[in-house]
Order: C-alpha cells, then sequence, then structure tokens
C-alpha cells in the first residue's frame, strides 16, 4: 500500500507527477483513499418510451437510425437519433462535431447516458457519454460509477475524474483483504452493523448501490472517529499510567487558612468537586493535564488560585498564564488582595514589565522567593526560570496554540502539572473529541445570588434610549461598558468607528459629572492599562472600546453591556463580552445594537442570544450554524479535520466511536488481546507517518 503511484498499471513518472502535485496521491494507498465525490447511476437501462419530463440522467441502449448536421454558424449542430424499439431519442451535439460524426455508423449499437429533455415533444440528450456495444460491454453497470474532484490540470494532462476512476479500479483489482487490513475489532463492527475495512474501500468508490455506499460512508466515518479517539485514548492512559509526576502530597495551611479566612465567599458545589479532582490529580505521583471548561462567571479563577496553594503547601512553585495584558494585570492584582493575608509572593510578568523589574522576577522567580508568578505569554520565553515549578496553569485556553502549551511544560526537570481552562464553552463531545488526550472538569453551576442579564436587540436608531437607560444606570451607581468591533480587515473604518462612537457617549456624558474610560488596541499597554483601572477602581463611569475587553475582565459593578454593531459579531464572542456583566449582585443588561437591514443568520444570532444566557446552549447553536471548522478552540487543534467524519452532522457515530474506544481503553489499553490484535497492528503500521506525539 505504501508503493509509489508510478508503480500502478497505467501511471509511470509523468502522470505520477502530477497525480502528487494536483491530488496529494503519492501512494496506492492515497489513491485509495483519495473518495468520489459522487455517483452516476448507470446500472439500470431505460426504455424511451418510459422517458417523461421528470427524468433526470438515463442510460438508454439502441442503434444509431439516422446522424444530420444542422443550423449554420453558431446553431450548427450534429444530431443522431437513437432507437431503441420502444421509441426514439435525439442525441445532439454543439461541439466535436466532426470527430463525433466519424464514429456513429448508420446501424451501429451504443450505450448512451445523459441528462434526458425534451424538444418539441421529442425526448432528447445533449453532448450524451457514448460507448459503443462490444462483447464485453453488453449490459448496463453493475456498480455505481464514481465521479472524482479534478483539478483543471488533471482533466487536461487525461487525468479527470474518469480516469481516476479507472486507475482505482484497477487498483482496488489488484488488492485484497491482505493489504487492506481490518483495523476495528470484530466485536465492534458486529455492535455497530459496520462493514468490513476492504469492502467499504472498494464500495465507496463502486458501490453496487445506494445503500452499499452509505454502508461504506458509514464504516469509514466510524473508522476515523474510532481511531482518533483511541490514539488520544492510549495517549491519555499511558501518561496516567507511566508518567512521573510531581507529589503534591498534603494540603497544608496556606490552602487551609485561606478558605477559612480569606475566601469571601462559599465555594460552588462544582468548584469544590473540581477541586478534589485536581487535589487527587496532583496527589497520585502522575502528571495532571487537565482541561477545566467553565462558562464565563463560573468561577474558574478562585480554583485555580487555590490550586495554586496546595502547589505552595508542598513547597512548589505555579504559575498562570494569561492571554492578554489586562488579564494578566488584573488576575495579578486580584490574587494579589485575595491573598493579602497570607504569606504568599505573587509576580506578575508581561511584555511591558520594564528592565529592571523584570530583572527582579526573574531573580526572585529562579530563587523561590515568588510562589506565584502570573503573566502573558512572556512566562513561556527561556530566559524565565524556575525554581521548582510544579503547576502551570493556562487561563483562557484557546488563545495559545498547542505548541506554547508544551513549553510550559518544560520548565521543571519533572514535568509540571497542567490545567488548562477555557471560558469559550464547548460542546461536551466536541470538548472530549478535540481535547481527548486530557482529562476533564466542568464547573457547570454558577456562583448564587446571580441574577439572569436581560439582552435586548436595539436598532441604532434608538441610541437616545439606549444611553438614557445608561444615564439611570450609573445614577444608581453601576458602570457599563460600550463596545465596538475592531475586525481586521476593516480595522481603519472600525477605528473611526470607535472614535466617533466615543465623541458621541461623550456628547451625552460631559465631564466633570461623567467620566469615560477608553481602550483600544492602538494604545500603549501602560496607557491600556491605567485607562482599565480607572474602570475597575469606579473612577470612570463607562468603558468604551473594541474588544481588547472580551476576555476575563472582571468589574462586578459594571451591570450594562452595549454592544455596538453587533451583527459583526460571531456567536461565542458575543457571549464572551456579555460575560463582562452579571458579575456582581445586581441586575445587569445587555444591549444588542444593531443597523436595521441584516442578514438571516445575523438575525438567528441576535435571537439566540436574547433567548439564553447558557454559553454551552450557545456554543451547541454556534456550531449548528457554523459547523465544527469554526468553533474556537478547535481550530488550532487540528485534531477536527476529518476525511468524511463533521463531528456535528456525525454526533452520533462520534459518540458511538468514543464509548467504543473508552471502553477497549479500559479494558485491554495495551491491546494484548486477540479481538484488539487488529488494532494494535494498525497502530504498529502507521506508527511513523502520524504526528501524535505532537499533540500533548
Ligand atoms: P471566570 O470563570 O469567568 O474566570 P471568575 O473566576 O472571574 O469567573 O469569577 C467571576 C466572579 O464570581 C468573580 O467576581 C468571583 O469573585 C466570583 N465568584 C467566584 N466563585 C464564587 C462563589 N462560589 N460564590 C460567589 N462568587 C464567586
Ligand atoms: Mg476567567
Amino acid at each position: 500500500m505504501t508503493n509509489p503511484i508510478e508503480y500502478l498499471k497505467g501511471v509511470g513518472p509523468i502522470r505520477a507527477d502530477i497525480l502528487k502535485k494536483e491530488a496529494g496521491i503519492f501512494t496506492f494507498n492515497d489513491l485509495l483513499n483519495y473518495f468520489p465525490f459522487r455517483h452516476i447511476d448507470r446500472t439500470q437501462i431505460t426504455y424511451i418510451r418510459n422517458i417523461t419530463s421528470e427524468t433526470d440522467y438515463v442510460q438508454v441502449k439502441g442503434k444509431i437510425t439516422s446522424v444530420e448536421i444542422l443550423g449554420e454558424s453558431r446553431g450548427r449542430r450534429l444530431v443522431a437519433t437513437l432507437d431503441d424499439g420502444t421509441g426514439e431519442l435525439e442525441l445532439v451535439w454543439f461541439q466535436g462535431i466532426q470527430w463525433i460524426q466519424k464514429s456513429l455508423h448508420i446501424g451501429a449499437p451504443f450505450i448512451v447516458f445523459g441528462k434526458a429533455g425534451f424538444f418539441m415533444n421529442t425526448p432528447q440528450i445533449t453532448h450524451p457519454e457514448m460507448e459503443s456495444l462490444n462483447a464485453q460491454n453488453q449490459a448496463a453497470k453493475s456498480f455505481l460509477e464514481p465521479v472524482y474532484p479534478a483539478t483543471e490540470k488533471l482533466k487536461t494532462r487525461g487525468l479527470g475524474g474518469r480516469e481516476l476512476g479507472k486507475l482505482t479500479f484497477a487498483l482496488l483489482q489488484m488488492l485484497s483483504e491482505k493489504e487492506v487490513p481490518e483495523n476495528i475489532p470484530v466485536i465492534i463492527l458486529q455492535k455497530f452493523q459496520l462493514v468490513k475495512r476492504f469492502d467499504a474501500f472498494k464500495n465507496i468508490h463502486f458501490p453496487a448501490c445506494k445503500e452499499d455506499y452509505e454502508n461504506a460512508v458509514k464504516r469509514i466515518k466510524f473508522e476515523e472517529l474510532f481511531i482518533s479517539q483511541m490514539r488520544m485514548g492510549i495517549l491519555r492512559f499511558k501518561r496516567n499510567t507511566f508518567s512521573k509526576g510531581l507529589v503534591f502530597s498534603k494540603v497544608g495551611s496556606l490552602f487551609n487558612d485561606f478558605y477559612s479566612g480569606s475566601l469571601p465567599f462559599e465555594l460552588t458545589g462544582a468548584q469544590k468537586r473540581v477541586l478534589k479532582e485536581i487535589r487527587k490529580d496532583v496527589g497520585s505521583g502522575r502528571q495532571m493535564n487537565r482541561l477545566l471548561q467553565g462558562d464565563v462567571g463560573s468561577g474558574k479563577t478562585v480554583v485555580a488560585l487555590m490550586a495554586m496553594l496546595i502547589a505552595a503547601d508542598n513547597g512548589f512553585q505555579s504559575c498562570l498564564m494569561a492571554p492578554t495584558e489586562i488579564l494578566s494585570f488584573q488576575h495579578f492584582e486580584s490574587l494579589k488582595s485575595m491573598l493579602k493575608d497570607l504569606p504568599v509572593k505573587v509576580g506578575l510578568l508581561t511584555g511591558s514589565t520594564s528592565a529592571k523589574e523584570r530583572k527582579a522576577i526573574l531573580k526572585a522567580t529562579i530563587e523561590g522567593e515568588i510562589s506565584i508568578l502570573i503573566g502573558t505569554h512572556a512566562l513561556i520565553e527561556e530566559t524565565v526560570q524556575f525554581q521548582n515549578l510544579g503547576l502551570a496553569i493556562v487561563d483562557e485556553q484557546h488563545r495559545f496554540g498547542v505548541a506554547q502549551r508544551a513549553k510550559l511544560w518544560d520548565k521543571n526537570k519533572i514535568n509540571p502539572h497542567i490545567l488548562v481552562m477555557t471560558a469559550t464553552p464547548i460542546p461536551r463531545t466536541l470538548a472530549l473529541t478535540a481535547y481527548g488526550d486530557l482529562d476533564y472538569s466542568m464547573l457547570d453551576e454558577m456562583p448564587p445570588g446571580r441574577i439572569p442579564i436581560t439582552t435586548v436587540h436595539r436598532m441604532q436608531y434608538a441610541r437616545p434610549q439606549v444611553m438614557n437607560f445608561i444615564k439611570t444606570e450609573i445614577e444608581r451607581g453601576r458602570q457599563a461598558y460600550v463596545i465596538y468591533p475592531l475586525i481586521e480587515e476593516s480595522a481603519k473604518l472600525d477605528f473611526e468607528d470607535l472614535m466617533r462612537g466615543y465623541e458621541e457617549v461623550k456628547a451625552y456624558f460631559p465631564e466633570p459629572k461623567y467620566y469615560i474610560s477608553m481602550v483600544h488596541g492602538r494604545q500603549k499597554p501602560a496607557q491600556k492599562q491605567a485607562n482599565m483601572n480607572r474602570f475597575v477602581k469606579g473612577d470612570t463611569h463607562i468603558m468604551v472600546s473594541t474588544t481588547v475587553i472580551e476576555v476575563g475582565v472582571n468589574v462586578p459593578n459594571a451591570s450594562v453591556m452595549v454592544i455596538e454593531s453587533a451583527e459583526k459579531f460571531g456567536l461565542p464572542q458575543l457571549h464572551q463580552l456579555r460575560g463582562r456583566v452579571g458579575r456582581g449582585s445586581e441586575k445587569s443588561y445587555c444591549i444588542l445594537s444593531t443597523k436595521v437591514k441584516l442578514s438571516a443568520e445575523a438575525k438567528q444570532r441576535l435571537k439566540i442570544m436574547c433567548e439564553t444566557n447558557d454559553g454551552f446552549k450557545i456554543a451547541e447553536k454556534d456550531l449548528d450554524i457554523r459547523g465544527p471548522g469554526d468553533v474556537e478552540g478547535t481550530k488550532q487543534s487540528g485534531l477536527l479535520n476529518f476525511k468524511l467524519a463533521n463531528i456535528v452532522a456525525d454526533r452520533k457515530i462520534l459518540e458511538a466511536a468514543r464509548i467504543a474506544a473508552d471502553n477497549i481503553i479500559d479494558e485491554d489499553p495495551g491491546l494484548v488481546s486477540t479481538e484488539n490484535y487488529c488494532l494494535k497492528n494498525y497502530f504498529e503500521q502507521t506508527k511513523n507517518k502520524t504526528a501524535w506525539s505532537k499533540i500533548s
């Protein structure tokens, strides 16, 4: 199967070259995996008298009874008549007239295929496919004919959709189950009524009927999902079993003092459960690799903090990596204040930390004086050395690539424990697929006392009312956000909008009665931070900003979020933005402001936002609307690019494949049993070709 494609009869070096360049077909196996995108049904012969205006593509068998050239210049055409004994069919060509005419002899038998139409009550086919009848070719095809995707180059070099079919046919003739061995254990095949692997490959190309084709597709989709789930499951198992982890054996005074003395609220049941899961991991002697999902406002930060206190209790340092400077700074401030009564030193390191400060922080970090280091991706730079990093936490995971995550791994001789936190809710099945190599915790409970955010949609012309509403909220002591989109493609116009918006808001809210902060990406980090801080402290009433505010920022006193041009945002982003309000005990509002004319999809998004506050419901809807390719947090993972399977449309198959894979890993993780031999064999054969080691 790994034979180079030029060894296939009928290919040779020149065509092989084109196949490689144009279709990525390098080996026999690649050709077998080059699937048709549709099939033509040539298994039936239709009688001409049965052709009606409803008929689509037909295949007819008959004899040529007349051939003539009609019309002038552009209307010039070749018209032939085919008779099958039940009626007459007209065949018409506007191109290649001379060449075709030569092959059409009166009385010659043909099988004709094409899209049937009617002209003056006579059935006809324009530019039919013709096959002259001979000894081997007496009847209809015994299988559906595949049509392959082919680029212009492939076509002009004689490797169009049909020729690819011929090559694949020839290849399949040579192959048997030996070359395409089964890789799914028989029990699973039976349980899910899946066809054998070799049959699936035969039938995805040359099925006898539609049902055979569908069974082949189902089998191959299942295989894709099952194999990927197996791979991740094995990875997870190996790590859980063999990887050495730092042992945090005790929960000490830092954790306990914080819990009883400093924690300003009772933990939710979900927070307690997740902390237990984390404690179990870090005490087990194996390395923790855990994904923590929790909707915006579910209280991930305090979970992270308490996990870091366990590390500190055991003499280990921790770091918390956040995607933006603003967020790093906020984490720093809030952790510092929560820890003010405890002997735990917290440090902050970002791109805008001054050289002098930086030097001091790096020193304190390597000497172990700093227990908790917070920062942006500045943390992963090589100059950042810890004395004994025990726990690395990545906040808002989707902003970081897998590679960046991996750099944190190496900051200690024994890999530190890893906790990845994400606030972009991903539907459970998707999370398990995309992050199947991580263990999974979920904060599925909001802190008590939250009053649901009321979300409304307003047209831009209603701005005066919106501004008045903000005014009444400010009079009640609250603060407000006004958010503008800033999209790369339209950065200049968007920036002008933001500035205009700022002036407008200022006109409604003049100084000195009101103060406004503005934050956007063109400001220097220090300026951004200063403006942000004034809002956090309550010195300003309104924050006008772009989406730099999107992630994590916490100002519980803010009760209004106005999102301008809300139609330009995707659902996850709208949900993230909205999560900036409703964080305190006050009733909060989100106003989605749009122009009047909206696309159907934009309307749908706005409607969903007004209907629900549940991030997971929104994520599901988003998945339905956009498909998985765009789901945040999955893009970089590259794990969701299956050839046939679509994890939205094929959710049921995915779930089945996951359960099947998990069962095997529970019962026979080493794949040593006879039933699982085929799987083991498959993994061994495909080992070197995969890049799975990169994932974790
Ligand atoms: P996120 O999960 O979005 O990161 P945060 O950790 O920022 O959420 O928490 C949101 C707000 O909820 C913060 O003000 C935090 O202090 C508060 N909070 C967290 N846990 C609880 C709890 N158990 N009870 C009450 N308030 C809580
Ligand atoms: Mg957060």
